[in-house]
């Protein structure tokens, strides 16, 4: 076996999880080469940025475990990246989870039901960390919310700019060594059934490949005996910016119709956003979707109305079969790894999930990520 200073990796997709696999094989000293063709409704740039494993309405208990560690990864990565001081890139401003009206309150207390079983279970977060609040109390965590029939806060919760965290990350490790290429890659190079790199413009070998293609991740099945494995989920989310805003301290908001506020500075304002099952590729924006966008923000902030419209942004959440993410190495072609279908959770789960997979190649095991391998499919 080579050594690791010895070894080649190509990382395909440079979204928030293919940056951090990369940035983490170079701080592991392995001569990696990173492709990304930038497209059009990639996930990364167009997220909304919410990082509150604690409130997550996923039951799984495998996901929660890493959900919950690339939580905790979180605070220490921003502060290796030197953007602890950066509140543009990430701040913990907490979030508030609410039901705005009668048809939301069971949905609520399952989600508030299911939060403190957790927190029995592994402890965390502590009771002075996460709480429910009394009703009255929301528009102390959020100036102008609409009356909301019940409320908890997380304080722990983040808010995080994907793009620009995933140019952060991007620049950090070419700083360090990596060789970026803006280049579509094609397909994978096999000879004699074992994939030996890529084709892109030009044939480039490896001893690793790793595909975090995003939502574009199942080019590559067939060449490696796979059924297509992840799916596009059109996401539209716009940004606004509230005139003459005085008060600046503002939470994450969190509604039950899968929508949300996310405060940043000077007045913006980032609602999101929509789950198109089914979209296909196309990145588009649709009245429908920017209508139900600013419609969900206004119901739960009604200044929003005079809000000036900034940006609709729209991405396409790589969404596996299953919902759960897609780890580890390929069954009968070990040393191709994939990274992707993080669906709505991608920014949150992403810089851990990048670590996880550079490790694998070391041989080291941060988390038990067996329930996630693609070989699931195919039980
Ligand atoms: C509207 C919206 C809101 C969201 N909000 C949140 C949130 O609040 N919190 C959260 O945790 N997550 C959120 N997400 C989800 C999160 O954005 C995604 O799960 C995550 O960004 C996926 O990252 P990725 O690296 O897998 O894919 P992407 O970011 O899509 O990156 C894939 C990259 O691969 C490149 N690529 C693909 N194929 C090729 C190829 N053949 N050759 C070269 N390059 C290629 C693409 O150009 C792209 O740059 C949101 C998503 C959307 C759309």
């Amino acid at each position: 076996m080579a050594c690791l200073l010895t070894r080649t990796a190509i990382v395909i997709g440079g979204g928030i999880v293919g940056a951090s696999v990369s940035y983490h094989l170079i701080k592991l000293g392995i001569k990696t080469t990173l492709y990304d063709d930038a497209r059009e409704g990639n996930a990364t740039t167009a997220a909304a940025g919410i990082i509150s494993p604690e409130t997550s309405h996923y039951k799984d208990p495998a996901w929660f475990q890493l959900a919950l560690k690339s939580g905790m990864f979180y605070g220490p990565f921003i502060v290796e990246l030197g953007l602890e001081n950066r509140s543009n890139v990430y701040s913990k401003v907490g979030e508030l989870t609410i039901a705005l009206n009668a048809n939301e309150i069971e949905s609520y207390n399952n989600t508030r039901d299911l939060v403190n079983s957790r927190h029995l279970k592994y402890g965390y977060p502590a009771s002075d960390e996460m709480y429910e609040i009394e009703p009255q109390e929301a528009k102390q965590y959020f100036p102008g919310i609409a009356p909301v029939k019940k409320a908890f806060y997380n304080k722990n919760a983040a808010r995080i700019h994907g793009g620009e965290l995933r140019d952060h990350i991007v620049q950090s490790a070419n700083k360090k060594g990596l060789k970026i290429i803006n280049e579509t890659v094609d397909g994978l190079r096999m000879v004699e059934g074992k994939a030996t790199g890529i084709i892109s413009d030009t044939i480039t070998e490896a001893d690793y490949v790793i595909i975090t293609g995003g939502a574009w991740s199942s080019l590559f099945a067939e060449q490696l005996d796979l059924k297509p494995f992840v799916e596009p989920q059109r996401g539209q989310i716009a940004q606004v910016k509230l005139l003459d805003l005085v008060d600046n301290n503002y939470c994450i908001l969190r509604a039950f119709q899968g929508h949300y506020l996310v405060p940043w500075e000077n007045g913006h304002f980032v609602i999101g956003a929509t789950r198109e099952l089914n979209s296909g590729f196309d990145p588009i924006k649709t009245i429908r979707g920017v209508q139900e966008v600013f419609r969900e923000g206004i119901r739960v902030f009604p200044a929003l109305e005079n809000a000036e419209l900034i940006e609709v942004k729209v991405g396409l959440r790589p969404r596996s079969i299953d919902d759960l993410p897609i780890l580890g190495r390929v069954p009968n072609y070990e040393n191709v790894i994939l990274g992707t279908g993080m669906g709505p959770s991608g920014l949150q789960l992403g810089p851990y999930c990048g670590k996880i997979l550079a490790e694998l190649i070391t041989g080291s095991k941060l988390i038990d990520i067996s329930n996630f391998n693609i070989g699931r499919f195919s039980k």
